[in-house]
């Protein structure tokens, strides 16, 4: 069964980790993921973009895909589904649905439009029972088209929508989606602190956590950082492994066409991709 992402996410604020977030785009995706938790009794949040739920058909068909599939791999750690920088509109269906945990990104509205709708979802999401992610300055990078300039959100704005009563909050402290450039300036460490100090036992969320060298994710989740969104790494990982399949001329070789064996290293590699996340948040052995 789906959970609400807040009993995770609390426990691993207070005992100093970070659940990862790992998007998932179809079947090999979610199957490597939910697998590779499990062999790892490790929580784990499965994120959804909206352009990910469109790839994959809808909503529901998310929904039915990952529950389904909890079942029939009998996995028994904590999963949340996740909607990953929802719309006003795509929360509401997500929600529909049947999602245990939604991220309502208003980042991009002027922060009183962004405080009316986030606390509109605070209400939706408490009736029931899931998880809510809001977000105040927007994260840089390009995200299903929305692209931002890796702000540092501001300690005020981040400390009012906290009290909303948002299960979790994300914050840009100079954290950017997909690769990060040569000269990037790394994460903005005084403003985290900040902002934790401001936002009470709010745990914080770190995107963009494709690149993020070990020792600046270890000292962010020591600021209360309790959970890393990745998402191209695996993307990456996935196209690299595929990549030398076909360039080592598998596919060419007896039934090496066959989608079940084409896609395995790539399955292979997300696997191996997760695990290695997973040791480095801290989050093996706490489901
Ligand atoms: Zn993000």
């Amino acid at each position: 069964m789906l959970v609400s992402a807040k009993d995770m996410l609390q426990k691993a604020y207070e005992g100093k980790y970070a659940v990862g977030q790992f998007n998932i785009n179809n079947l090999e995706w979610t199957k490597a993921i939910l697998l590779t938790a499990q062999e790892n009794n490790s929580p784990v949040i499965l994120g959804v973009s909206e352009g990910a739920a469109k790839y994959m058909s809808g909503y529901k068909t998310v929904v039915g895909m990952v529950t389904a599939m909890l079942e029939d791999l009998n996995i028994t750690v904590p999963v949340a589904l996740h909607l990953d920088h929802g719309s006003y509109q795509g929360a509401l269906d997500a929600m529909e649905a049947g999602f245990s945990s939604i991220m309502f990104d208003g980042s991009h509205y002027p922060i009183e439009e962004n405080i009316a709708k986030t606390t509109e979802m605070v209400k939706l999401t408490a009736e029931k029972g899931i998880s809510l992610e809001a977000e105040v300055g927007s994260i840089g990078g390009e995200e299903d088209g929305v692209v931002g300039k890796g702000e540092i959100a501001d300690t005020e704005e981040c400390k009012q929508v906290a009290e909303l009563g948002v299960t979790i909050l994300a914050a840009g402290i100079g954290n950017i989606h997909g690769k990060y450039p040569e000269n990037w300036q790394g994460l903005a460490f005084d403003a985290l602190e900040d902002i934790n100090n401001a936002t009470g036992d709010t745990p914080l969320v770190l995107h963009g956590g494709t690149g993020i060298p070990g020792d600046m994710i270890a000292r962010a989740i020591s600021l209360g950082v309790a959970k890393i969104n990745v998402n191209t790494e695996l993307q990456l990982e996935f196209q690299e492994a595929t990549r030398k399949y076909i360039e080592a001329g598998k596919d060419l070789e007896g039934k090496g066409f066959d989608p079940r064996k084409l896609l395995a290293p790539g399955f292979e590699a997300i696997k191996a991709g997760v695990k290695e996340k997973m040791e480095l948040f801290g989050s093996v052995n706490k489901a």
